[in-house]
């Protein structure tokens, strides 16, 4: 049984849904973006993502285990941009970045530039869990993964030919646009689809996973702010957060640690936090994308400002709710 909790908040004492785990799976999904099957297939896997580390909680599992579940789901289905599925370097590679971190014990594990790590997220566990290390890159990281056992695979199995035609489209675009290097992908889909997980589980721990395959046509050797802790990743004992969204923009605001430490500093709850930053600050510098962010008493948000982002979660009575685009109704957690 899960213990339910209580707090205070605007002067009415709530019960908490506790644990619970929350999701993206990316933002940048626009209506008319994807076919009917395509979305179905995309909430299918949402919502199986969801399942997958509810049940980890559920059998008493941390909020850490939660997190690798989830994501490991997440980089299985080709629907989102990480493990099979990955958007393509300009290059034509898949290059894979992850980043996990423990907001109770403050350890974290990060690896970025791989091109045959399975499931990436469990590098970096297995960076944070058995490594003297905190991040690792390129074929050292593989060459620890193949140590420890983690899955390798042939790099074509993250090839998917939706988001090779991706790459395709971007090529033509750039070539023919005037203003080179503004952007990755001139007049095009920039990024599409990393996926990050939250979990707050029954002893009121936190944590953060966060994992994708960049941006499209990005140059080889680029690292987004998925794998680096504080801009894509972020997790205390307060506060968990994984964004989405144009890296670099991400990288320079440190955009998850400032969520936080909007909390910890400056007594800002979750939703106003995780708002002022991505809907304020990084578009303000140039940026767009999105994030999840959740508290230690069960609060979350799901601020973004493009056209929709993946999204979802799952409390004590395992339930998944999930959403895509930014008028799909997604009932808040309740507090
Ligand atoms: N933030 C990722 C990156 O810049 C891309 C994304 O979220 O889709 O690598």
């Amino acid at each position: 049984m899960f213990q339910r909790r209580y707090a205070v908040r605007d002067g009415v004492l709530a019960a908490l849904d506790a644990p619970l785990l929350v999701i993206h799976g990316g933002a940048g999904v626009e209506p008319g973006d994807l076919t009917r099957e395509e979305e179905q297939a995309a909430r299918a896997a949402l919502e199986a993502a969801l399942r997958a580390g509810h049940a980890r909680l559920k059998a008493g599992g941390s909020s850490v285990d939660a997190v690798a579940a989830t994501i490991t789901v997440l980089e299985d289905a080709p629907q989102f941009n990480a493990g099979r599925g990955a958007v393509f370097t300009h290059d034509g590679r898949n290059e894979l970045d992850t980043s996990i971190m423990d907001g109770a014990t403050g350890k974290a594990g990060a690896a970025a530039g791989l091109h045959r790590v399975k499931n990436p997220i469990t590098l970096a566990r297995a960076i944070m869990d058995r490594s003297r290390h905190v991040m690792m890159v390129g074929e050292g990281a593989e060459t620890f993964a193949q140590e420890q056992g983690v899955a390798l695979v042939d790099p074509s199995y993250f090839r998917t030919e939706k988001r090779w035609q991706q790459l395709q489209k971007a090529l033509q675009e750039e070539s023919t646009a005037k203003e080179v290097g503004a952007r990755l992908v001139l007049a095009g889909k920039a990024y599409f689809g990393t996926v990050g997980a939250l979990a707050l589980d029954a002893q009121g721990r936190l944590a953060a996973g966060t994992s994708t395959g960049g941006m499209t046509n990005k140059r080889y050797g680029r690292v987004g702010d998925a794998p680096i802790l504080g801009a894509g990743t972020w997790a205390d004992a307060r506060c968990a957060v994984s964004g989405t969204g144009w890296g670099e923009f991400y990288i320079r605001a440190a955009a998850a640690h400032e969520i936080c430490a909007r909390v910890r500093l400056a007594g800002q709850g979750i939703v106003r936090a995780s708002e002022g930053v991505i809907n304020g600050d990084i578009p303000k510098a140039g940026g767009d994308g999105g994030a999840i962010a959740l508290d230690a008493q069960g609060v979350a948000a799901f601020p973004f400002n493009t056209g929709g982002m993946y999204r979802g979660w799952i409390g004590a009575d395992g339930v998944p709710h999930v959403a895509i685009y930014r008028d799909d109704a997604l009932p808040l957690p309740a507090y």
